[in-house]
């Protein structure tokens, strides 16, 4: 095999964004991934770029700002190597809150049945937030073609099982052989484990479903509590979510779990009894325990990036930039030290 000057072990949203960034300043990149590119966590998601979700951690906000502001250009250059569209499908949502946060606005009754005809307000707050969702399929089909078109040699059906640091380089042990790099990425999830362990980071599974509404489309934007979300697809599809469930690496889709899931969607916005469900599926989000990622470099030129939980699509574009900033040996631009492996010596709350 020939190597590369950074191997990637990992082809989800993280593993390729990142490869994209650095190919773009001349690097030659090689990604592995164990199965399919796209076709785990970073393919399950809402696709919801959440920048600003009040649930989020607020030692979140510097990379969330930096990883929306590079959106634009991640997603058209995407679009522009894979010549495949990749549509913003929504670009407001309506947050519901049992308190308002400070300067947030909530919403009247008639704004509210404007912008989301018959939802059930009972018990919530509503607000509304500048926020864009695309669909993570779309982004599935796109990105590892993009990668190709950049050159990047993605590998797929290869694991690396080993990376350690050799001659000023990295020699990594894959399942089709050994193979020398410059430096070392695990990319690799809800997996990362595996390959540099044990890591403080755990599956967390999430049920999905898209319900299927019939007639007109009735709804443009995210409706999202912090119970359920309907995130809008068009032509009258609606993808549902999630569950958060501690089941190891369990895949199952339950079917109880699905229709309480649709329940809650009902109880929200009850025009989704007339909505029949065409698709159900699972996911594993990478979980630190504390809902905040880690990117670190875990020894000598080898670098990790997982547990980016439930905002890895959106956090995608920022994570590449700053990994490759450090990589390069520059100051990465957003603070990292709340993302270090470091502060799990200290007790950890859970999330
Ligand atoms: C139900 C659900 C809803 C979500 N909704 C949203 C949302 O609305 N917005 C948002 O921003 N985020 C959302 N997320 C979170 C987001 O999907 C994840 O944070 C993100 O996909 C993580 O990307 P990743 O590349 O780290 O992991 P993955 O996408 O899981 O990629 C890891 C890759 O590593 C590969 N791999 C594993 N082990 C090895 C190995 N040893 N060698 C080589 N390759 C290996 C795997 O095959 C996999 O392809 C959601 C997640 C779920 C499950």
């Amino acid at each position: 095999m020939k190597s590369a000057d950074i191997a990637i072990g990992g082809g989800g949203m993280i593993g390729l964004a990142t490869a994209l960034d650095l190919a773009a300043t001349g690097r030659k990149v090689t990604v592995f991934d164990r199965g399919e590119a796209m076709s785990e966590a970073s393919r399950a998601a809402a696709g919801m770029l959440a920048g600003n979700d009040p649930e989020n951690p607020p030692e979140l906000q510097p990379l969330s700002r930096l990883s929306l502001a590079l959106y634009p250009d991640f997603l058209a250059r995407v679009e522009d190597l894979s010549g495949k569209k990749i549509p913003i499908r929504t670009t407001s949502t309506l947050q519901g809150v049992r308190y308002l946060p400070h300067g947030a606005t909530s919403l009247s009754d008639a704004e509210m049945q404007s912008l989301a005809p018959r939802a059930n307000t009972s018990g919530w707050s509503f607000f509304l937030i500048e926020e864009r969702s695309l669909d993570a399929w779309d982004l599935a089909e796109s990105l590892p073609a993009a990668v190709r078109a950049a050159g990047i040699d993605l590998r797929e059906h290869i694991s690396v099982l080993r990376a350690r640091g050799e001659n000023g380089g990295v020699e990594l042990e894959t399942t089709a052989g050994s193979f020398p790099a410059g430096s070392f990425l695990n990319a690799a999830g809800a997996w990362a484990s595996a390959i540099h362990g044990p890591l403080p980071v755990a599956p967390r599974k999430g049920h999905m479903l898209t319900a299927v509404l019939p007639g007109p489309v009735q709804m443009h934007c995210v409706l999202r509590t912090p119970r359920v979300y309907i995130v809008p697809r068009g032509s009258g599809r609606y993808t549902i979510g999630p569950t958060v469930e501690d089941a190891g690496f369990d895949k199952e889709v339950d079917p109880e779990r699905i229709q309480a899931l649709f329940h809650k969607a009902i109880e929200l916005w009850p025009v989704l009894q007339n909505a029949s469900i065409a698709e159900t599926w699972t996911g594993l989000r990478p979980g630190s325990g504390d809902g905040l990622p880690i990117i670190d470099e875990t020894a000598d030129r080898c670098w990790i990036a997982t547990g980016h939980f439930k905002n890895g699509i959106m956090l995608g574009p920022g994570t590449g930039r700053v990994l490759r900033q450090w990589i390069d040996g520059s100051q990465p631009e957003v603070d990292l030290s709340p993302f270090r492996i470091a502060r799990f010596a200290s007790p950890v709350a859970a999330s």
